[in-house]
């Protein structure tokens, strides 16, 4: 079997009973990380792996980034980091929300060797009494997302007292085309990060890798990217598709006289319409608003969501697909290609987002555990 390939029938038995089939290629992960890498020039990118890498799964991903050469990585949660540990030993480990609560907070850190980002004079406090004297950690400046972050003052006030190993801030637009807060908080960054010259330097998400060498001081945290969402999506997508997401028919049905389809019966049905039913809905992050609006490619050519989204399962109005195509077993493709030599592709992960009316990084995280994940294109194969 080509390892390389999007998924093909048939499938291994353990995925013939899941009602939808997540395809990752950790090659295309490999390949963007690389992508970002080279726009960095001499400087360094890192892997943002945060809420199980996107939802693609923080082991598997992670392995794979260190080997492509990957040496610094970015959680949100010290859970996550504890994770992602045991498959990136040697790896330099940043936990984006810091120490929270009380002392017993900095266990994980001290255990998998973890650094926080300290974001607040609570967080501060917190870990300089009760971190050993040594353990590296970064601070988060505050410069204009007023989210987390040190605001000027405290950042000039502890400055002196302070040897953090990374200075961060994170970029609000940077994927609004010529946002004025965006040269605003380089600029604020250029200045704050002055007062902690010993620190390395971050300031760039995926979209601010793109917006060129001012933004990337010494480190970026590339996610999004990473996972084949487009940074700067006014602009063609430069990186590869990562994902395809395969729904399972349940059954199939042809209704003889015309028939409505769904919760509230929004849909209408002729007669003579082929309906098919998959077994996936909102609770595996296929939002409520692809109702009737959605579609999926089956044997090559697109069906329809006839009705609304249920929270299990969504029905297709599949009368113009191929008759052979159309069997209890067969597959809807929502994203990337039905299989290996398609030569059309269902919609990008970017185009599926929009078409549900959200942002690729919610359509990720959403994604549902219910799915079989089949990995692919990784390292050895
Ligand atoms: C999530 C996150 C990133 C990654 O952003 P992308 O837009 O996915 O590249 C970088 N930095 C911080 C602080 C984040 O929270």
């Amino acid at each position: 079997m080509n390892e390389s390939t999007p998924l093909d029938r048939p499938f291994s038995s353990s995925s013939a009973h899941a009602g939808g089939l997540l395809t990752v290629d950790l090659g295309a992960v490999a390949d963007n990380w690389r992508h970002m890498a080279a726009l960095m020039g001499a400087k360094e990118a890192a892997g943002v792996v945060k809420a199980n890498a996107y939802g693609l799964g923080v082991e598997a991903v992670g392995r794979v980034l260190a080997a492509a050469g990957c040496r610094t990585f970015f959680v949100a949660v010290p859970e996550e980091g504890v994770q992602l540990r045991k498959v990136v030993p040697g790896a330099v480990i940043y936990v984006l929300s810091g120490p929270i609560g009380s002392s017993e907070g900095l266990a994980p850190f001290l255990k998998s060797n973890l650094r926080p980002i300290l974001n607040c004079a609570d967080q501060v406090a917190l870990w300089r009494s009760h971190a050993p004297g040594a353990a590296p950690y970064g601070l988060h400046l505050e410069t204009g997302m007023n989210r987390l972050g040190l605001p000027e003052f405290e950042a000039r006030a502890m400055a002196t007292n302070l040897a953090p190993s990374l200075v961060i801030s994170h970029l609000a637009c940077a994927d609004v085309p010529n946002h004025p807060l965006t040269e605003e908080q380089l600029r604020a960054f250029t200045e704050l990060r002055s007062l902690y010259p010993t620190a390395r330097a971050s300031l760039a998400n995926s979209a601010g890798v793109m917006l060129g060498r001012d933004y990337h001081f010494d480190l970026a945290r590339p996610g999004l990217a990473l996972y084949g969402g487009n940074p700067l999506p006014h602009l063609p997508n430069p990186l590869a598709q990562v994902l395809t997401l395969q729904l399972r028919v349940l059954q199939v049905r042809r209704v003889d006289t015309p028939q409505s389809v769904g919760y509230g019966a929004t849909y209408r049905a002729p007669a003579g319409t082929v309906l098919a039913t998959v077994a996936a809905g909102y609770a595996d992050g296929l939002l409520r608003s692809l109702g009737n609006s959605g579609w999926g490619l089956l044997g090559g050519v697109r069906v329809p969501v006839a009705g609304r989204v249920s929270m299990d399962l969504i029905t297709f109005d599949v009368s113009e697909a191929p008759s052979q195509a159309v069997y209890s077993g067969a597959l809807i493709t929502l994203i990337g290609r039905e299989t290996a030599d398609s030569t059309e592709q269902a919609h990008t992960l970017d185009e599926l987002a929009t078409e549900a009316g959200t942002i690729p990084y919610e359509l990720l995280t959403s994604l549902s555990r219910r799915y079989a994940r089949r990995y692919v294109g990784g390292a050895g194969s």
